[in-house]
């Protein structure tokens, strides 16, 4: 009898083992890992004129390969500025004005999150992060800030200033101040932000706090810019509309 228990035993512990390696070599298998060429972030001047030339963005330094059934829970965002200075205009995803395709194979890469000039504007970290890119990007001689958070990313891009403490490598908290959005042509300050998952830019409407959320849609209802609303009617449009996981 104790040797049937010891046997029964035995089997039981290597069917465990044979699952527990099933289950190992299951999640091995899956679909090729796509590592799509990104498009230029190009930068917008913040202006109702239309911009130069695209402006490369520093994107192709992220090599991020996680396959998307392994990505870790969905991250909550704050906002990317301070909530006392709200923006005058925004320029929504997938705008294919002042990036038109096919250069822009999915349009306006991001979200422009542009003020008036005068009091100055804190942009501030909307989750903990770690710095994996923080330099001045010599073709539009602003700050390019990225801060990885797990398998996301997020773009804080053509910044006038950015904080001493905000350096490759470094970490931030979640409110902690990166800099100041840029100067263009005078007459506004721009910020161009994204959201990346892995390599690809994504729709951040849906991780956005109900608060942020709200105040980035009022940001966007009171942008007064009826040609690009005509072009690109939602903050995530084009190819970006639902684009979100
Ligand atoms: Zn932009």
């Amino acid at each position: 009898m104790v040797n049937k228990k010891i046997l029964v035993g035995g089997l039981v512990v290597i069917i465990l083992i044979l699952a527990v390696a099933l289950i190992k070599s299951n999640k091995k298998i899956g679909p090729a890992e796509v590592d799509p060429a990104i498009p230029d972030g190009a930068g917008q001047n913040g202006s109702l004129i239309k911009d130069g030339p695209a402006i490369p963005d520093g994107g192709n330094e992220i090599k991020n390969k996680i396959k998307k059934e392994e990505v870790q829970e969905k991250i909550i965002i704050s906002l990317p500025y301070a909530p006392s200075q709200p923006t005058s205009s925004i320029v929504p995803m997938g705008e294919t004005i002042f990036h038109p395709k096919p250069q822009n194979p999915e349009g306006h890469p991001g979200i422009d999150f542009q003020w008036n000039l005068g009091k100055p504007i804190d942009i501030i970290a909307c989750i903990n992060g770690e710095i994996i890119s923080a330099m001045k990007t010599p073709s539009h001689n602003k700050w390019d800030v990225t801060i990885e958070t797990g398998n996301y990313a997020i773009a804080y891009h053509e910044l006038e200033t950015i904080d001493s403490k905000i350096i490759q490598g470094g970490k931030v908290s979640l409110g902690q101040r990166i800099g100041e959005p840029g100067k263009f042509n005078g007459n506004h300050y721009n910020m161009h932000w994204e959201l990346r998952l892995g390599t690809e830019r994504i729709c951040p409407l849906n991780y956005f706090t109900p608060d942020a959320k709200a105040r980035i849609e009022k940001g966007w209802a009171d942008t007064n810019w009826p040609e690009l609303k005509r072009n690109a009617p939602d903050i995530c449009s084009g190819d970006y509309k639902d684009k979100n996981d």
